[in-house]
């Protein structure tokens, strides 16, 4: 009889079989692809937090894959289910991800197992402060030594609990903002980084689309105009990519969530049914569109897209088959299992997986990172100079031809960039050098006929070439 096994030790698993059918395609020898392969260090621990009168043993963990490059970084996942062989999945992730789009982290992760939706903000303050400070006695946080991010169940409010920690304990520290990433903007954060893993999503899916070859195989048009896409989960990640999508000229047909899912083959409107969520706390009764009780299904139903963004392990061997979608864009990490993939594959469908896809995240983090580091908002030294040059530019050009500039398009020449245009701009650019560079080694490779071995190869060639120049391999 077949053991059954946790859904983390599945997703490692299936990190792992990713990895060495990739490793297949370098020439590294074994000992450094089983470096690359392991993750380097684990730490695992228990606190004591009082919850309503009552003390309860909260779970941390915290997990660096490779420190082949300083510091490390990947987000902390609140979750009644986290478990260690998630995490390490998670973090193993994480180091391909950033050498992928050459952020120079190395990869990370932490859990902390407790379900925010069950708990007040008292609560959660309290958690995350005492984690952090599990983390500084072990000097496992800090701006040159692991980064922690939001992931799945936290957001801006816990990291910024996080800095005040760090802070407090390190307050000699003059980078001690750097310690994590996705701050509110007030305190050390930076515009864009809450929608930048959707915005990244959406700039990956674009690119894809744009590829004429890739999608006369398909047989979808190019572009993302008009394309039906269908999203799971609503939350950071779901939202930012259905409403960039939406923007950039997509229908949102689906939307699924833990507790249902909705459908309308004409077009959900994001904005009003986020707000309606905020309010009432779920997607279920919005009138938008018809309401599906079971929301598995709605992964099942007509798109052309479809968006995993919730969590691993959702598109399995039993419901891959049904699935009608050409494309899956994994905003999610995990979310296609290793069975499921061959059989999506063999339908021919394409996968621009996690590794590369949800890089978004990670990619501002180092921007806000560097920020932390530099003590400068960007764009507040060059906006101003860069106004008064188009502004003496577009003088010249009407003193010479005679003709007046109209009000609107001086309004965009003169526009210098602020902090949100040079964020979206580095994102955009790394996600569409990533998305060409791995679909290169797809084409070029002879054997490779899927996107996720080809990002694994990029990452793994990354990572061995640090290792090489640093000397710590022959
Ligand atoms: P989140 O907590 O903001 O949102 C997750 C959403 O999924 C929530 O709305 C939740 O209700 C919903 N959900 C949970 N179980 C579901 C189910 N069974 N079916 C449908 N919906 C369900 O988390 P997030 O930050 O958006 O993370 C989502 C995924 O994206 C995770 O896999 C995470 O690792 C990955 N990711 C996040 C970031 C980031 O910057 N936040 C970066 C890279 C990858």
């Amino acid at each position: 009889m077949k053991k059954k096994i946790s859904e983390g030790t599945k997703f490692l698993n299936d990190v792992h079989s990713a990895f060495d059918k990739a490793a297949k395609f370098t020439s590294h020898d074994d000992g450094l692809l089983n470096q690359l392969k392991i993750c380097n260090s684990i730490y695992k621990f228990y606190f004591p937090v009082e919850i309503e009168g009552k003390v309860e043993v909260v779970e941390g963990i915290r997990v660096q894959h490779s420190q082949h490059k300083s510091p490390t970084k990947g987000g902390i996942r609140y979750s009644r289910m986290v478990d260690e062989e998630e995490v390490k999945a998670l973090a193993t992730l994480m180091s391909f991800k950033c050498a992928v789009v050459d952020v120079p982290f190395g990869g990370a992760k932490g859990g902390i197992k407790i379900s925010p939706r069950l708990q007040n903000d008292k609560t959660l303050e309290k958690v995350t402060r005492r984690f952090t400070t599990e983390l500084l006695k072990k000097n496992l946080i800090g701006p040159g030594f692991d980064v922690p991010a939001p992931d799945y169940g936290s957001g801006p409010k816990e990291m910024a609990w996080i800095a005040d920690t760090y802070a407090t304990f390190r307050g000699d520290d003059i980078n001690a903002l750097g310690c994590v990433t996705g701050k509110p903007l007030g305190q050390g954060g930076i515009q864009g980084r809450t929608e930048a893993t959707g915005l990244g999503v959406y700039y990956g899916v674009r690119e894809a689309l744009e590829q004429k070859d890739d999608m006369k195989k398909l047989k979808l048009s190019t572009g993302m105009n008009n394309k039906k896409v269908i999203v799971q989960g609503l939350g950071n990640v779901g939202y930012h990519s259905a409403k960039f999508c939406q923007e950039g000229g997509a229908i949102i047909v689906g939307i699924a969530e833990w507790d249902g899912g909705l459908y309308n083959a004409k077009g959900l409107d994001i904005e009003k049914l986020i707000k309606f969520k905020q309010e009432t706390g779920s997607i279920k009764g919005f009138p938008g569109g018809k309401n599906i009780a079971n929301s598995m299904e709605v992964l099942e139903m007509d798109c052309d897209v479809l968006i995993p963004a919730a969590l691993e392990n959702q598109i399995t061997e039993e419901n891959a088959p049904r699935i009608k979608a050409k494309l899956i864009a994994e905003g999610a990490n995990g979310p296609v299992t290793k069975e499921a993939e061959e059989i999506l594959v063999s339908k021919g469908v394409l996968i621009i997986p996690d590794l590369f896809l949800n890089a978004g995240g990670v990619t501002v983090s180092y921007f806000e990172w560097l920020k932390n580091l530099s003590h400068v908002r960007f764009g507040r030294m060059e906006k101003r100079f860069q106004e008064i040059q188009a502004t003496n530019y577009i003088a010249t050009i009407e003193k010479n031809t005679g003709k007046k500039i109209d009000a609107k398009a001086r309004k965009i020449l003169v526009h210098g960039a602020d902090e949100r245009d040079l964020v979206y701009s580095g994102l955009e650019e790394t996600m569409i050098h990533a998305y060409n560079e791995i679909r290169e080694i797809m084409l070029s490779t002879k054997g490779i006929t899927d996107l996720r071995t080809a990002a694994f190869v990029s990452g793994i060639n990354k990572l061995a070439a640090s290792y090489k120049t640093l000397g710590v391999w022959p």
